[in-house]
């Protein structure tokens, strides 16, 4: 029998790694604590982008935070005691934002993302879940007429990298979201790319397909990670003793402490972001939507119109604040008056995000057949059947065509 692969967390990364060691021949066994795609996998704005490579970071980022802080509605919320905690990472992720770091940024984020969109469309195809995938804009909407405005930074990112853009105002506007409200006067369109009518399913589906080519899933908590005598590893859950020939940690916001314990220190923040779901909204979006003053994306799901977004820093243990999502409730109102806001449903979750906005990918440093996938942050969703294909690569020993020291834990030492 091929020699097992564990990979610890069923996340939307771990179903896309477990899929394409599949197709190597590999044997694969997730793990997770909860069921498949149930974490930040299940909750996103269901953005499918080939085209996003612009950084978190940006030069001058610092200078908005105040102002967003400040504003209860704003796209950044702290819970203040955790400042201390947060400084370092958020220095490092200011660092990031340097204008000479962000070329090499864009150009590492790229190459995970631009396939994404045919890598999804082939791992649904047959297993009746199609659907769920659909060709969609992704309509950046703004007030103010000079909002949209393809000189500014991250659009130039975007344009050097052959983004489809374009600039619409008005009826142009309305013609293509019916339902938007009028304040809004202008906007940028990315072309080509997709969405999730529901992401959580589309990780489902995989999930099972991935059962069906012969994959396991057990429900555990991992504990810790042991060499064992072999050469191999253990893992201790609270189920249980596991052992395995080689170990994929792609456990989302989780990752960087499972791996403490062996001596990798990575700066991993706990960014956590919330989704209001409207359901029976009497309307429809056709697109993925951008507010792109308070930061949050809308769409229409199968359960209703989903808005997502913000980013909260509490830590990783903190229980949700679910005002940061009751305020989508006014949002959507705001952005489209005859939506029906009576019945909704609020959700938590984390993104696992790095200073610079990419993640880690690649073997852990001095330890044999541990290898990492986790750090996504905003873009994990679209980076995942990427993602999934490196992984395959490394652990089956095969070269990725493609450059991979953007993505490796060394970066950080
Ligand atoms: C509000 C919001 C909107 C977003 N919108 C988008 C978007 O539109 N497009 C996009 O591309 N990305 C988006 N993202 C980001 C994206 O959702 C994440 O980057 C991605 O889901 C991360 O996937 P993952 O598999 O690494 O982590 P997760 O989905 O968090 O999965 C990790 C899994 O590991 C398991 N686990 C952790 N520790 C252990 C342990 N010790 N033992 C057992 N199991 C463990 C967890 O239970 C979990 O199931 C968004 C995120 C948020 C929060």
């Amino acid at each position: 029998m091929a020699e097992r692969v564990i990979i610890v967390g069923a996340g939307i990364v771990g179903i896309c790694s477990a899929l394409s060691l599949l197709e190597k021949g590999m044997s694969v066994e997730l793990i997770d604590r909860d069921l498949p795609a149930s974490g930040a996998s299940h909750g996103n704005a269901g953005v499918v982008s080939p085209w996003s490579c612009v950084p978190q970071s940006m030069p001058g980022i610092w200078r908005k935070v105040p102002g967003w802080l400040l504003d209860p509605e704003g796209p950044i919320s702290l819970r203040w005691s955790y400042l201390p905690r947060l400084l370092p990472w958020a220095l490092r992720f200011i660092a990031a934002g340097k204008r000479e770091n962000l070329a090499a940024i864009a150009d590492a984020m790229n190459v995970l993302n631009r396939p994404n969109v045919d890598l999804y469309r082939n791992h649904l195809r047959g297993t009746g879940h199609e659907h769920l995938i659909r060709d969609s804009l992704y309509v950046h909407v703004f007030r103010n007429a000079s909002g949209a405005n393809l000189d500014q930074l991250g659009w130039r990112l975007r344009a050097e990298r052959d983004v489809p853009l374009k600039v619409v105002h008005g009826d142009e506007l309305r013609q293509i979201e019916p339902a938007l409200s009028p304040v809004y006067t202008s906007a940028v369109i990315i072309k080509d790319q997709a969405r999730a009518m529901d992401p959580g399913a589309v990780g489902k589906a995989l999930y099972e397909k991935a059962m069906s080519m012969g994959a396991g899933f057990r429900r555990a908590t991992v504990n810790a990670l042991h060499r064992n005598s072999d050469g191999g590893w253990e893992l201790d859950t609270d189920q249980g003793r596991i052992t395995a020939g080689k170990v994929v940690v792609a456990a989302g916001a989780w990752s960087a402490r499972l791996l403490q314990p062996l001596g990798a220190k990575v700066p991993l923040e706990a960014e956590r972001g919330y989704h209001l779901t409207i359901r029976n909204p009497g309307i429809t979006i056709n697109n993925s939507i951008m507010e792109a003053e308070r930061k949050f994306v809308a769409s229409t799901m199968i359960a209703g119109v989903r808005c997502a977004g913000t980013a909260e820093f509490a830590g990783l243990d903190a229980p949700p604040d679910y005002r940061r999502a009751r305020i989508f409730k006014q949002l959507a109102k705001n952005m489209f008056p005859a939506i029906n806001i009576g019945e909704t449903d609020e959700w938590m979750g984390v993104r696992p995000s790095f200073p610079d906005s990419l993640p880690c990918i690649g073997p852990v440093p001095a330890q044999s057949d541990l290898f990492v996938a986790f750090g996504h942050s905003h873009y994990g969703f679209g980076m995942a059947p990427q993602t999934g294909r490196i992984v395959a690569d490394i652990v089956s020993g095969a070269t990725p065509n493609i450059d991979l020291a953007p993505y490796r834990m060394e970066r950080f030492a």
